[in-house]
C-alpha cells in the first residue's frame, strides 16, 4: 500500500513512513493511493468478532505487511484491553432507529483514544525496528493532551512533553495530565495562555537543530493512522445493525473533520453508508460549506462542546482531494486562497458530489441543552454536550427512515458535568478513571513562555536521538 499527499508534490510513501512523517513535506496530507475493499463475505464475518479482532481485519491492508500481522494483533489487543466495557464500542439504542454509538469507554473518556491507544504503540513499534527514539511535543487547551499523553506513557522509544497554559485548563483536565507518573511523560505549565503553548510548538519545530537534535514529532490529528484506526467502529457498528445487507446513516459531532472522515473511508472500502451527518455548533465553518460550497474562516467563539470549537477543518483538505479527482494542484490552490485569502470556494460539481453523501447542520447552544434534556427524560441517560450536538443533528436532518441512524457518542457525560447538569438538573457520576483523580498526586513543570527555558528543560529531561 502507496500513500500519496493530497497537494501531489512529496514522493509516495509507504505505511511505516506515512505514520511516522505525519504532514507530508509539500504541506499535504497522506492518503491511501487505492482504498482497499471490504466484501460482503468479509463484512458478515466481522459479525460478533472481538472488537480488537475485527479491527485487525480491516486495517491489516492498509499496512499492506510492512507490520508483521501477529505484531499487529498484538498491539491492537492492547491498545483495547483496558476499555472499561467489554463490547469496547457498544450500540445503545435510544429511539426507533436511532443508536448511540459509545466511544467513551477508553482511557481518557473520549473517542480519541481509539486512534491514539494505537498510534502511540505503532510510533514506539516501528521506532524499535528502526533503533530510534522520539520526542513527541505538543500544546493543548484541554483534552488532546491528556489522550495523547495516556497514548504514549510507558512506551519505551517515545518522550512526551505537553505543554498548557497555566490556570487555564479545568482540574479535572490539568489531573488527567499532570496525575500520569510514568517517567517519559513531561507536563509543562506554560505561564501564558494557549497561543502562547501552540507558538512555542511551533517554534521549537521551526529550530533546525533542535528539531534534529531531539528528533520532534507530534500525534496530532492529520496523521492518516488515526484516521485509519478510527474506520473500524464504523464498520463493526454498521455490521451491528445489519450491514452489508442493510445500509445505515451516521451522525458525528465533528471539529476537525478527522472523525467523519473516517465514516467517509469506510464507505469508499464498501461499507454501505445511506448518509453522514457532519454536525457542528456554532463554529460552523464545515456546516457552511457543506451547505453553499464557500469554505470561509469566521472567528471561534467558545461552546459547552469546546472539542468541536474550531476554525478551520483540517482533514476537509482529504475529502477536497477525492472531490478534486486527485487534483493536487486543485487542492493546493484552495489551500492557499485559504492562507491568503481567509476561504475558497466548492466548484458546483464537486460540491454536488459531497452533497450526494454528507449532510451538515449546526446545532445552537440552546439546542444541545434541550437535547441533553430530551435524551434524559426519554431514556434516563445521561449525554455529554458534544454527543448532543451529534444527536440533535441526526433528528434534525431528514433522512431515510428504512436506515438506522448512528450518533457518535464522543465523550462522556463525566467530562462536562456543568452543561450536563444545568440541562437535566443531574450530575454524572464519576466513572472509575475520574475518581481519585483529585487525591493524586501531580507531577508538573511551570515555565516562562520563554523559548529558551522550555528547550533548555526538554533538552535536560529528554533523551537526545543518539
Ligand atoms: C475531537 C473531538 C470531536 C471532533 O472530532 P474531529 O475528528 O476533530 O472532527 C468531537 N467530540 C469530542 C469529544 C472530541 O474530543
Amino acid at each position: 500500500m502507496k500513500y500519496l499527499s493530497t497537494r501531489g508534490r512529496a514522493p509516495e510513501l509507504g505505511f511505516e513512513d506515512a505514520l511516522m512523517t505525519g504532514l507530508a513535506p509539500d504541506g499535504g496530507l497522506y492518503l491511501p493511493r487505492a482504498w482497499p475493499t471490504l466484501t460482503a463475505e468479509e463484512m458478515a464475518a466481522l459479525s460478533g468478532l472481538p472488537y480488537a479482532q475485527a479491527a485487525r481485519r480491516i486495517i491489516a491492508p492498509f499496512i499492506g505487511g510492512e507490520i508483521d500481522d501477529d505484531a499487529l494483533g498484538a498491539m491492537l489487543d492492547d491498545a483495547y484491553r483496558d476499555f472499561r466495557h467489554p463490547a469496547t464500542a457498544p450500540l445503545v439504542q435510544i429511539d426507533d432507529n436511532l443508536w448511540l454509538l459509545e466511544l467513551f469507554h477508553g482511557p481518557t473518556l473520549a473517542f480519541k483514544d481509539f486512534a491514539l491507544q494505537l498510534l502511540g504503540r505503532l510510533f514506539d513499534h516501528v521506532l524499535g525496528k528502526r533503533g530510534a527514539r522520539v520526542t513527541v511535543i505538543g500544546a493543548t487547551s484541554g483534552d488532546t493532551g491528556s489522550a495523547a499523553i495516556h497514548a504514549c506513557m510507558d512506551r519505551p522509544n517515545i518522550d512526551i512533553f505537553i505543554l498548557h497554559p497555566e490556570g487555564r485548563v479545568s482540574e479535572v483536565q490539568r489531573r488527567q495530565m499532570t496525575t500520569v507518573t510514568a517517567s517519559n511523560v513531561h507536563n509543562i505549565a506554560i505561564r501564558g495562555t494557549f497561543d502562547d503553548c501552540q507558538a512555542l510548538v511551533k517554534m521549537m519545530f521551526n529550530d533546525i537543530a533542535f528539531r534534529r537534535d531531539m528528533n520532534l514529532s507530534t500525534v496530532n490529528s492529520i496523521n492518516w493512522a488515526r484516521v485509519m484506526a478510527q474506520i473500524v467502529y464504523y464498520v463493526t457498528a454498521a455490521v451491528s445493525l445489519g450491514a452489508p445487507s442493510r445500509a445505515v446513516t451516521f451522525a458525528v459531532p465533528t471539529g476537525n473533520f478527522g472523525d467523519v472522515y473516517a465514516g467517509y473511508a469506510a464507505s469508499r472500502m464498501g461499507l454501505p453508508v445511506r448518509r453522514l451527518i457532519v454536525a457542528t455548533n456554532r463554529n460552523d465553518i464545515l456546516a457552511r460549506a457543506l451547505t453553499t460550497g464557500h469554505y470561509k474562516v469566521a472567528g471561534v467563539s467558545p461552546t459547552m462542546s469546546p472539542s468541536m470549537d474550531i476554525q478551520v477543518a483540517s482533514n476537509f483538505e482529504r475529502l477536497l482531494f477525492d472531490l478534486y479527482d486527485g487534483d493536487g494542484a486543485a487542492v493546493t490552490e484552495s489551500m492557499t486562497a485559504l492562507t491568503a485569502e481567509g476561504g475558497f470556494d466548492i466548484a458546483p460539481e464537486p460540491l454536488a458530489r459531497a452533497r450526494a453523501l454528507f449532510d451538515a447542520t449546526p446545532i445552537d447552544e440552546d439546542a444541545t441543552l434541550a437535547e441533553i434534556a430530551r435524551v434524559h427524560a426519554e431514556t434516563g441517560l445521561l449525554i455529554d454536550p458534544h454527543t448532543a450536538v451529534g444527536v440533535a443533528a441526526a433528528r434534525a436532518v431528514a433522512h431515510d427512515p428504512t436506515a438506522p441512524t448512528i450518533a457518535l457518542a464522543t465523550a462522556h457525560a463525566a467530562k462536562f458535568p456543568d452543561a450536563v447538569e444545568r440541562a437535566t438538573g443531574r450530575r454524572p457520576a464519576t466513572p472509575a478513571p475520574l475518581a481519585g483523580l483529585l487525591e493524586a498526586e501531580e507531577r508538573c513543570q511551570a515555565l516562562d513562555s520563554d523559548i529558551a527555558a522550555v528547550q533548555n528543560y526538554i533538552r535536560s529531561e529528554g533523551q537526545p536521538n543518539a
